[in-house]
């Protein structure tokens, strides 16, 4: 079971985290400021840590992270601010951060990074890191997609359907199985849910042919991700 150190002063956010990676399966522990959060580290070693930038009293979360990293501690570290400027993102990536979200964030899109941060720990064990199908790339560790090398920005549950289709371009994924592998549902609710989100990834990446990259519609079957060809 991985552990998740959460460091955040705001009682509605602790609960809130705690209890949703905990009904996610990871083993959670709370420190309530920066003091904690390094007698913590001290003493136990997590696979990730969740660090919330604004902590009252002694060290922040910046003098968190960079305590860490003087220690020699690499435990990946995904900080969380309500600050959302560019700098900011920048000097938490400099104190030795992995990751920066800003608040406020979905829980799909904390859950996903946290699953890459354990993935790029872990060495990948086998997981090919980067899917591309023509000038369509999907970096799973940082989740950036790019379409003609420009970066276009998709929701968690877009990412998890092209991810999806991408792990084998030219196969017919059905309905069932893209509900039941991006929504986690075993029947369909009745809801065109996935042709929705079929038509945003087609649109955001432009994956509508003639060439290229394209996500094709098989009537009664499902959908495939495939290149095609330019026409003559
Ligand atoms: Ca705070």
């Amino acid at each position: 079971m991985k552990s998740v150190l959460v460091v955040e002063d705001e009682p509605r956010v602790a609960d809130f985290l705690l209890r949703g990676l905990r009904g996610e399966g990871y083993r959670v522990s709370l420190a309530r400021d920066g003091q904690q959060a390094l007698d913590a580290t001290e003493t136990e070693r997590f696979d990730v840590i969740l660090l919330d930038v604004m902590l009252p009293g002694g060290p922040d979360g910046r003098e968190v992270c960079q305590r860490l990293r003087a220690r020699r501690d690499a435990t990946p570290v995904l900080m969380l601010t309500a600050l959302d400027a560019v700098e900011d993102r920048v000097e938490g990536l400099r104190l030795g951060a992995d990751d920066y979200m800003a608040k406020p964030f979905s829980f799909d899109e904390l859950l996903a990074r946290i699953a890459a941060l354990l993935r790029r720990a872990g060495g990948a064990s086998g997981v090919v890191s980067r899917l591309e199908l023509g000038d369509l790339a999907f970096d799973r560790d940082s989740l950036v997609v790019t379409r003609r090398g420009r970066r276009v920005e998709l929701t968690a549950k877009e990412l998890a359907l092209l991810e999806l289709l991408l792990s084998a371009p030219g196969r017919v994924f059905t309905r069932e199985r893209i509900l039941s592998n991006v929504w986690g549902l075993s029947e369909d609710p009745l809801t065109n849910v996935v042709d929705v989100y079929i038509g945003r990834l087609r649109r955001k990446l432009d994956l509508e042919g003639p060439d290229g990259p394209a996500i094709t519609t098989l009537r009664g079957r499902g959908y495939r991700i495939e290149l095609l060809a330019s026409p003559a």
